[in-house]
């Protein structure tokens, strides 16, 4: 997930572009809960629209190829991409999850994140914020839990929120995310700055050196997210146009070790390829592969090797997506992005390095 394009720019200028759709949003909610009440009790058609998220999970989400990687035996995994924040009521289309989301109730959901790490081998994590500020992320569900989750700069921010950014302001932030709160990355919501300033038109990739800098002095990675997402969908972007900011910026900041969130998303065609491109393209580029095609995977590691390559889920919430293609809603589980290592054409050792040791080795930590 990430907070969409939409979303990111009203933490800056259009503060007040959610109110609007407040009373429409008022009156959708009890629609969208009534229907995942009634779907609960009536028959399901997999993966069909309006199923209640979660209720229709395929045989390989409990007894896929996953169960059988050795980092999820020894229970070693690390994932480099995960959220703990989303919207209580998930819409059944993109209209009705508009809605939703401009309410902005945000549940966490933690707890059931740490549940499901637990099942599936997963050690420890790289938590960032999304929906929910920074601020509360870092302090009510990171810092109680260190052994499980690492700090990430993310946005929203208390400070920031509603304000129109500039590339001080993000320096600002990153400065304090490093020093004050010992951060050891600069998580997607918060490295999505690179791509959604370059976006506005008013800014160039150098006009972000204020944003280098302070990267650069701390040397730790930056997180954006790639390609198309059931999330994003309403600041709709073609494929090679993401691709080009993203190259604008590996090209400028050849001393940033960029991850490419998602490495281009759960389409392989066009964004997983755009994002295998670039990969080729940047010593300086590395992936996460949350949501990613095994071919992609693959493909990016047959190229790069496995020590460029990290394993992701992008967890935000228990259930599948209630919305988006319907094959495709699952991405976001931890089951489906490990089962992508276990299919993809690796050896073990590859396999291990994805699984935990690149991203340690990336973030500075002890390798388990
Ligand atoms: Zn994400």
């Amino acid at each position: 997930m990430k907070v969409s394009r939409r979303e990111w720019l009203r933490l800056g200028s259009m503060a007040g572009m959610g109110v609007g759709l407040s009373s429409a949003a008022s009156k959708a909610t009890p629609a969208a809960a009534q229907t995942s009440a009634n779907h609960r009790a009536a028959p399901q058609q997999k993966w069909g629209m309006g199923v209640d998220p979660g209720q229709s999970l395929p045989p390989e989400a409990t007894n896929g190829p996953w169960r059988n990687l050795r980092a999820v035996k020894e229970r070693k995994v690390f994932d480099v991409h995960c959220h703990a924040y989303a919207a209580r009521v998930q819409g059944h289309n993109y209209k009705e999850e508009g809605e939703l989301h401009a309410i902005s109730k945000w549940q966490d959901y933690t707890n059931e994140l740490i549940a499901a790490m637990d099942r599936h081998g997963i050690a420890q994590a790289a938590m960032n914020s999304a929906h929910e500020t920074y601020e509360t992320v870092v302090s009510t569900d990171v810092t109680p839990h260190l052994d499980r989750f690492v700090r990430s700069s993310g946005m929203p921010t208390n400070d920031s929120k509603g304000k129109d950014l500039t590339p001080q302001m993000v320096a600002e932030i990153y400065r304090t995310h490093l020093e004050r709160d010992g951060c050891v990355l600069i998580g997607e919501t918060a490295g999505d700055a690179f791509t959604s300033l370059l976006r506005q038109k008013k800014y160039t990739a150098k006009d972000l050196k204020p944003m280098a800098d302070v990267v650069m002095k701390h040397d730790v990675p930056v997180q954006m997210h790639t390609g198309w997402s059931a999330t994003v969908v309403r600041s709709y972007q073609a494929a090679w146009h993401w691709a080009e900011d993203v190259g604008a910026v590996l090209a400028e900041y050849p001393d940033i070790k960029f991850i490419l969130g998602h490495t281009g998303g759960e389409r392989a065609t066009p964004d997983g390829w755009e994002a295998v491109r670039l990969a080729f393209s940047f010593d300086n580029a590395y992936v996460d592969t949350s949501k990613s095609p095994a071919e992609i995977v693959s493909e990016v590691v047959r190229g790069i090797g496995a020590e460029r390559v990290m394993f992701g889920s992008d967890w935000n919430r228990p259930e599948i997506l209630g919305y988006g293609p319907f094959h495709t809603r699952a991405v976001y589980q931890h089951w489906y992005n490990l089962n992508t290592i276990a299919n993809a054409d690796l050896t073990d050792d590859q396999r291990d390095w994805i699984l935990h040791k690149s991203a340690r080795k990336l973030l500075k930590l002890p390798q388990a």
